[in-house]
Order: structure tokens, then C-alpha cells, then sequence
């Protein structure tokens, strides 16, 4: 199969700003080969990594395996780091020494039919910040990338489920989501209007059937449902906050938890004690009273009522942030199908809307824990950035128990109550 056309974001911008972020936050596994690579490159030989420190372990307990990855120092840093933020491997042998899994992030790749859709990962501080080059003018580079990536005998993968009962074509599911995408495209609305309305076509796609509706038929009732919500929710329409729903509010808290997280390996290798000290957060989340417990050494001691009380509104650089990480994050695919815990169109969509509210709740906690009760730009900006690190690559959010979270929000309309509720 000839290499495949790349379909880029053209509203987002990156370079790497060797913030050493990510070498701090990840696991990195690595290939046979890769390993291989990496010995050859003596690092037993190096003063700076220290005397007798392997570089690489095993994975599994099975003594046949055949699965490694990079170690760790002591903070959960990449061997390889070093005291200045940068990777070892990289001045040393250049980009292309270094793993795969290196190279891609933050990007992410995913099928679209035979073409590969792009998407970012926001847990990088560049990506949210929007620094660097734009990302379609470095197709070349990602290519390359692509490219290590791509099976060698690749074969165009069934598209995605649009629903849970039924399938459509590539062409059509990808008609789906540019008319998806076109919610958040320019002009003046609000972003909790544009999710608002975003689903609504959702519902409706879900309680469709599309047995006789394909190809023209499909993009005429994408049309007609994308016309319609617009018109029910318009622009200036003024939202009247309702709080969400008792088991709404619980279900909510448990799932920002997640999201608030830090699993990087440091904190994965603590043991049997942070797992109890875990399940005691998650009992503590679901009842939302007292003080929340701190997930993470980033956050500062504050009350659940803290973060319920009105911020001030959304700051207009957030807005912005926000339509451009939908945007992203549709058109590059980023939550439906292999993307996405094998999750269908419609449903994905509704953890993709959960984004913003919990996204917002982190900032809320932030923003309360250091005494204000506004919230700025850097606020959410840090918030997007711990709360992306999941999304789609935390394996609990595709499991049975988190999925009927989401399906029980988005029954009880609870998703809508939470955007309007926390855009306060
Ligand atoms: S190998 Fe280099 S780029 Fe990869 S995680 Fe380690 S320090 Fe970071």
C-alpha cells in the first residue's frame, strides 16, 4: 500500500520546548529491536548514567517475555533525562536513536479509511500553549514518523461504530465527524453552547437508524440535524445553570478524580498502601463533602464546596484553548474507534464533552487552592494538561464500569448540566 495522505491539523501549532515533561510522566516501552539499539550505544560505558544502573528491564514476570522498557531514576524520571531537561540518547545520537514512543509524542496517529487522521495530546504544556510551527507545514517530519509506525502490510481497518447497533462506510462516518467538527469552527458562539448543541446532533444520530440512509441521504440528514440544533440553541442564548443530579454530582466527582490523577511510574510503583489510600480518595469523592483529597502534590488543600461556588465566568484565551482542543481532537479522530477503547462515534463524543466540564473542575482547584475565586487562562491551561494525559490512554476509561458512567450522565442529561454548571 503507497504511504498514506496525512490529514493534519491547520489550527494548531508545536515544536518541542524541552520541558522534559513528558520523560518525566511516562512509561516508555520499547521494542526488541530498539533495545538492541540502545546497548549498542554503551550506555555502561557513560559517566553519566550511574555505575552498575541498568538502563533497561523487563516487563512481565514471565521469564519468555519479550517485552522491556527504559528505566527509572529515583523521581520517575527517564534514565535518560538529564539535570538539564534534556534526553541523553538525543545529544548523544540524534533524534531518530531514540524509541519510537519518543519520537511520536504528543502526537497521535489514527486510521481515517486509508488516509491517517492527526491528532495532539494536550498533555503537552507546547500543545495547550499552542508554540511552535503549525503542524501542517511540518508534514514532512511527521511522515517520517508515520511512516516507523505504520505496519509494513497495513490494510484499511473497518471504520469505527457510529453507534452502538450500527456501522456506515468510511466515507460516511468520516462525513460525521466534519460535520461534528463544524460546531466548533468560527464565529461568535460560546463553547458551552457549541457542546451543548454538539449534543444534541449526537442524540440524534444515536436514536436514528441508518439502514436506507448513506452516502447523499446521510450528508442531507447530517444537514438537516446540524441546522436544527443550531437553530433550538442559539448563539445569544442565555443558559440557566442547573446544578446536576445527586447521583449525577457523584458519578461526576469519581470521573474528574481520574482525571486529576498523576500515573506516572513513580506513583504507579508505590504499592499496595497507594492503592488503599486511593479507594479511600474514591469513597471520599463520592460523598463531595469535607476537604478533597489531594491526588497529587500539585494540589493545595481545598473544600469540595470551594470548587462548586461560581468562578467568573470562562477567561476568552480558554475559549479559545477550547475550541481548538476540539477541533483537534475531532477531526484527528481522537475519540472514537482504535483511538479510543474501540468506543463508537456517538459515545466517544460524550466523553469527549465530559472533557470540559472536569477540565474546568481541576482549574476550580487549582484556581481555589491558590485563594482566588476566578479563574485565569494558565488555570485551565494547566488543568487541560494533567486531565489529557488520560484521555484515551489510561486503560480505565474504556473498562465496562467507567463507560456506563458516561452512558448514566449522558441518560440523565447530566453532561449538558455540568457544562452549563461549571462554565459559571
Ligand atoms: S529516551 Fe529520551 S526522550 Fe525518551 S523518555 Fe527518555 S529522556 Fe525522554
Amino acid at each position: 500500500m503507497s504511504s498514506p495522505r496525512l490529514k493534519l491539523p491547520v489550527i494548531q501549532n508545536w515544536n518541542c520546548h524541552n520541558c522534559g515533561g513528558c520523560c518525566k510522566q511516562h512509561e516508555i516501552e520499547i521494542t526488541v529491536e530498539e533495545k538492541e539499539r540502545i546497548e549498542k550505544q554503551r550506555w555502561d560505558l557513560d559517566d553519566s548514567i550511574p555505575a552498575g544502573k541498568p538502563v533497561i528491564e523487563k516487563l512481565g514476570l514471565s521469564p519468555t517475555s519479550k517485552r522491556y522498557r527504559l528505566t527509572h531514576q529515583e523521581d520517575g524520571s527517564c534514565v535518560f533525562l538529564n539535570e538539564q531537561g534534556l534526553c541523553r540518547i538525543h545529544a548523544k545520537f540524534g533524534e531518530p536513536a531514540k524509541p519510537l514512543a519518543c519520537q511520536v509524542y504528543p502526537y497521535a496517529f489514527h486510521p481515517a479509511g486509508n488516509d491517517v487522521a492527526v491528532s495532539l495530546r494536550f498533555s503537552c504544556p507546547s500543545v495547550v500553549s499552542n508554540l511552535g510551527e503549525r503542524i501542517d507545514r511540518q508534514e514532512p517530519a511527521i511522515r517520517k514518523i508515520v511512516e516507523q509506525v505504520l505496519p509494513r502490510r497495513r490494510k484499511t481497518p473497518p471504520a469505527p461504530r457510529l453507534t452502538s447497533r450500527e456501522s456506515v462506510s468510511w466515507p460516511d462516518t468520516l462525513k460525521a465527524v466534519a460535520k461534528l467538527s463544524q460546531f466548533f469552527q468560527s464565529d461568535e458562539t460560546p463553547i458551552q453552547i457549541r457542546l451543548l448543541r454538539a449534543i444534541s446532533f449526537v442524540e440524534l444520530i444515536e436514536n436514528s437508524r441508518f439502514e436506507t440512509i448513506r452516502g447523499e441521504r446521510l450528508e442531507e440528514f447530517l444537514d438537516l440535524i446540524f441546522e436544527a440544533t443550531v437553530q433550538e440553541l442559539p448563539a445569544d442564548l442565555e443558559l440557566d445553570p442547573v446544578a446536576p443530579s445527586r447521583l449525577g454530582g457523584i458519578q461526576f466527582r469519581l470521573l474528574a478524580a481520574q482525571y486529576a490523577r498523576k500515573d506516572t511510574h513513580a506513583e504507579s510503583s508505590r504499592g499496595l498502601g497507594h492503592r488503599i489510600a486511593l479507594l479511600q480518595s474514591a469513597m471520599k469523592f463520592a460523598i463531595g463533602k469535607g476537604q478533597i483529597p489531594c491526588l497529587q502534590e500539585r494540589f493545595a488543600p481545598v473544600d469540595f464546596s470551594r470548587v462548586e461556588a461560581a468562578f467568573g465566568g470562562l477567561p476568552s484565551e480558554s475559549e479559545k484553548l477550547f475550541l481548538r482542543y476540539y477541533r483537534v481532537k475531532i477531526e484527528g479522530l481522537h475519540f472514537l474507534g482504535a483511538a479510543y477503547y474501540d468506543i463508537p462515534f456517538a459515545e466517544g463524543f460524550h466523553h469527549l464533552a465530559l472533557m470540559f466540564p472536569a477540565i474546568l473542575w481541576i482549574a476550580r482547584w487549582i484556581a481555589a487552592g491558590d485563594g482566588r475565586t476566578q479563574l485565569k487562562p494558565e488555570d485551565v491551561n494547566e488543568a487541560m494538561a494533567i486531565a489529557d494525559h488520560h484521555h484515551g490512554y489510561s486503560p480505565v476509561f474504556g473498562l465496562p464500569h467507567f463507560r456506563s458512567r458516561v452512558k448514566n450522565l449522558s441518560r440523565s442529561q447530566d453532561i449538558k448540566k455540568l457544562i452549563s454548571w461549571y462554565s459559571l
